[in-house]
């Protein structure tokens, strides 16, 4: 994002205007994060602003300041389609290709609004007039801070902007010790903090509202831990049954991969979780150092990411999509081994 985009955006935002804030399908912390922060220093500008999710998200990110706000385009279809089709702009963050939308990619690619990506993930999607795309940020919630710093108007941050930014930072930074944490990261933390996030309330909003029966959940994915060593990747399964056994919600299984990555000398950890009502298997892919997840999953698995952390999707069943997993995993030996 250069000076003149700069430019372009504050005589854009100089007059008021009708603005739709999207993030992708299965929003987490960053996209919730994100979206409500820039909603709440849009409002500033009087502009009549929206954010609209594809579907519905975790309960433990339903404490943020605007999410009551919040629209869900499966839910009510036809007025989120109204709002995209008036919109003169739409932001779209945490996503850079409208199919990880979902169900929103049809409007999207037809709305004729000025479009503004802010955004982590690698190999962005050409539709955006103004790009804010950077791979090396750790978050887009840090994105986030500094398009508002570019635009001069960090003094408008609030405790509620500072909040929902602290938020999707904290997530996708694994708490702060993620690689793509850096010294810019802790020091635009630090801010949030002098500007009102209360990083103890978050933290603990986030992660300390465990229910008995996800600890189960956790135990029964542990129990189906299964460990590679001489390819030091480690693989978790949860079949459908096993989720209904345990009353499954959505967020549930959120970050259950890492506990394969904490053990010592793995490099690679998956998690293949059954979805019957959607007809896939999930896929999370985690790893440590240069060995791509973003490369395995865009070549093996329909999805993508970060180096370090991506996601995916396989049609066929859990057992064949663990076979193939583990036969692709030999054509990597150099790579996880160089780790
Ligand atoms: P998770 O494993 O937590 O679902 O996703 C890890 C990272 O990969 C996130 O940054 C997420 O946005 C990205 N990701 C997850 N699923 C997909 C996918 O299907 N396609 C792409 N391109 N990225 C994905
Ligand atoms: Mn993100």
């Amino acid at each position: 994002m250069n000076k003149q985009d700069i430019t372009g955006i504050k005589q854009l935002l100089s007059t008021q205007k009708k603005i739709v804030i999207v993030p992708h399908k299965n929003p987490d912390g960053d996209a919730i994060g994100s979206t409500l922060g820039l909603y709440h220093y849009l409002l500033k500008g009087n502009h009549q602003v929206q954010v609209i999710v594809p579907n519905d998200y975790p309960s433990f990110l339903k404490w943020v300041p605007g999410n009551d706000t919040i629209l869900k385009y499966d839910l009510q279809t036809s007025s989120c389609d109204t709002l995209i089709n008036d919109a003169d702009i739409i932001f779209t963050l945490d996503f850079n290709a409208f199919h990880r939308t979902g169900n929103m990619e049809d409007v999207l690619s037809k709305s004729k609004a000025l479009k503004i990506m802010i955004d982590h993930h690698q190999t962005p999607d050409d539709y955006a007039t103004y790009m804010f795309s950077d791979v090396n940020m750790s978050s887009t919630c840090e994105m986030v801070y500094h398009f508002i710093d570019m635009l001069n108007d960090k003094s408008l941050i609030d405790s509620n902007i500072a909040t929902c930014l602290y938020l999707g930072i904290m997530t996708d930074t694994g708490s702060f010790r993620f690689r793509s944490t850096t010294s810019t990261t802790h020091r635009v933390i630090a801010d949030l903090i002098e500007k009102g996030a209360q990083n103890t309330y978050i933290h603990n909003h986030v992660y300390d509202t465990n229910s008995y029966e996800r600890l189960q959940l956790l135990g029964c994915a542990l129990n189906n831990l299964k460990v590679i060593p001489e390819l030091r990747t480690a693989y978790i399964t949860l079949s459908q049954k096993e989720l209904n056994t345990y009353n499954f919600k959505k967020g549930d299984t959120e970050g259950v991969v890492n506990y394969g990555l904490s053990l010592n000398g793995i490099v690679l950890a998956a998690i293949f979780i059954e979805d019957k009502q959607e007809g896939i298997i999930k896929i999370s892919l985690r790893s440590k150092g240069d060995f791509s997840v973003n490369e395995m999953s865009r070549a093996h698995f329909n999805g993508g990411g970060h180096t370090n952390a991506a996601g995916g999707k396989s049609y066929s069943s859990l057992n064949a999509t663990v076979e193939k997993f583990i036969s692709i995993l030999p054509s990597y030996n150099k790579a996880l081994n160089n780790e």
